[in-house]
């Protein structure tokens, strides 16, 4: 006799609140909606940019509420969440698969320059700015010597060395089909830093462990960083979630939603007084024509 293995979804919609709420971030709350069926929709607030502020928060929890979703659970917010992150960067930095980089932004364009070729990574705005890899060929023992002298410093995942030890990422697809994860586009990604002490790729990975998400849903803007993220859960032990990115929100002419592109936010179509179903059906039809 066989027998039906029932997920209930636990998903997540994550926005940064940096500034209001727009189309395609009311798609993705939808989406997500959609896709959690009987299981849970959970909230996070992925304050940790320096760009956050508290009214943006404030804002888009009072439009995610009108557009009618409710998180299932209590908000989590990642600036209060360092202790987490910083037992992962520990473990991580343990695992010898992370290295100090002292290059200051300025060395790291010069070195670029230098080589001729900026790696790909530029212009993905999810994986961070392009690095050629200077820091990497330091000896382990002057570079702890630097460390702890108190030499500034970030850390960087060794992308080669974590593919080496456990194989070309890949990720399981909503529908459960093991996909590879390209990593060409990536360089070695800034894992801990000085300023804002954990990156986007540490949190975002530790908190969808800890908040058990079963499926992360996403924008597809997100997907060059799919194989960062598997790597850096096959190294701290983590389960793996599923994945679906789903296509971008575009404005009418065609260009991605940004304050840059003039993208109107929800808060102005409610001024407006279009109804929640109203903002949804019209982030559908603005959707990128391609298929998930
Ligand atoms: N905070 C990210 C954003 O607003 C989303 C990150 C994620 O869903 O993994 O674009």
């Amino acid at each position: 006799m066989g027998f039906t293995l029932w997920i209930v979804p636990r998903v997540r919609f994550a926005p940064s609140p940096t500034g209001h709420l727009h189309l395609g971030h009311a798609y993705s709350a939808w989406r997500n909606w959609q896709e959690k069926g009987d299981g849970s929709f959970l909230l996070r607030i992925e304050d940790i940019d320096a760009r956050s502020k508290p009214e943006f928060e404030v804002d888009l929890l009072e439009d995610l509420a009108w557009l009618g979703f409710e998180p299932s659970e209590d908000v989590v917010r990642q600036s209060s969440r360092g202790a987490l992150y910083g037992k992962a960067l520990d473990q991580l930095k343990q695992s010898g698969l992370m290295y100090p980089c002292f290059c200051s932004r300025k060395q790291i364009k010069e070195e670029l320059e230098r080589l001729g070729s900026a790696p790909q990574s530029d212009g993905v705005m999810s994986l961070g700015s392009p690095y050629p890899g200077t820091c990497k060929k330091i000896v382990a023992k002057s570079a702890r010597n630097r460390v702890n002298i108190g030499e500034p410093h970030v850390w960087r995942l060794d992308l080669a060395a974590a593919v080496a030890r456990y194989g070309a990422p890949s990720f399981l697809s909503a529908d459960g089909v093991r996909t590879p994860a390209a990593l060409d586009q990536a360089s070695d990604p800034i894992l801990g830093r000085r300023d804002t002490p954990f990156s986007y790729h540490l949190c975002c990975v530790v908190d969808d462990a800890d908040q058990g998400i079963e499926l992360v849903i996403r924008g597809r803007d997100l997907l060059p960083a799919v194989g960062i993220h598997r790597l850096i859960q096959q190294i701290l032990g983590l389960a793996e979630p599923r994945y679906l990115h789903h296509p971008l929100v575009l404005s009418e002419s065609g260009e991605r939603l940004s304050k840059r592109t003039g993208a109107r936010s929800i808060r102005e179509y409610r001024r407006e007084a279009l109804t929640p179903d109203q903002v949804i059906q019209k982030a559908i039809s603005q959707l990128e024509s391609s298929v998930d």
